[in-house]
């Protein structure tokens, strides 16, 4: 099992701040010089002016009484649409605000991929089996291309001269199936697949039309 992750004890991303430019940044903390009751002269939460740190620290406390518990309470609060919602705008305000810390930490992860990739055979494996429909799509289309195979003019099922003809393949495996339009595409993909259904919904027609 993961190790749980203990809660941030200070936080300090906001400057400077008077609660009237917080609130109308649509900010939810506030810098105050005005120490708590315990002496902490950091930030204020716009809604009720209470102080910051004292809540980290509560946060702290809980953490350190019960990780694992903790843990999981922030699982299931990170899964909740409210807390959703809120990762996304506090993920986005922190990359407007860190655009630099962005590109770098990707670059971070991709050197990190590459080298468990070849370190760690688990972690390999469990990507490979993660992504091999992806996986099987790409080596697919890239042997097309080699072999020079260029889209038909027409699409396999209907004939229909398609501005698109696409690159059908397997959901399943990921296999190349053949060079479809659009709409059968679509079609195969909404009777999910099953020739049995396709057939039913044959028949339905048929039965409807001669009655
Ligand atoms: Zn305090
Ligand atoms: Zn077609």
């Amino acid at each position: 099992m993961a190790k749980p992750i203990p809660p941030q004890t200070a936080l300090d991303f906001l400057g400077a701040l008077s609660k009237e430019d917080a609130i109308a940044a649509g900010k939810k903390r506030y810098r105050s010089g005005e120490p708590c009751k315990f002496g902490h002269a950091g930030e204020r939460w716009v809604s009720d002016d209470a102080c910051v740190e004292c809540h980290l620290l509560h946060r702290k406390e809980r953490y350190q009484r019960d990780p694992t518990g903790f843990a999981t309470n922030s699982r299931k609060w990170r899964k909740s649409e409210k807390g959703k919602a809120y990762s996304l705008a506090y993920n986005r305000e922190w990359a407007a605000a860190n655009p630099k810390n962005i590109i770098v930490n990707r670059e971070r992860a991709k050197e990190r991929h590459k080298r468990r990739m070849q370190e760690d055979p688990v972690y390999a494996e469990k990507y490979r089996a993660a992504n091999l429909v992806k996986n099987t799509r790409a080596k697919e289309r890239r042997d097309l291309k080699r072999a020079g195979e260029l889209p038909p003019e027409r699409c396999e099922i209907c004939g229909k001269r398609a501005e698109e003809i696409c690159f059908d393949h397997c959901h399943q495996t990921g296999k190349f199936r053949g060079w479809l339009c659009h709409t059968c595409n679509r079609l195969l993909g909404l009777a999910g697949d099953s020739p049995e259904v396709l057939r039913r919904l044959a028949e339905y027609l048929e039965r409807h039309a001669t009655s």
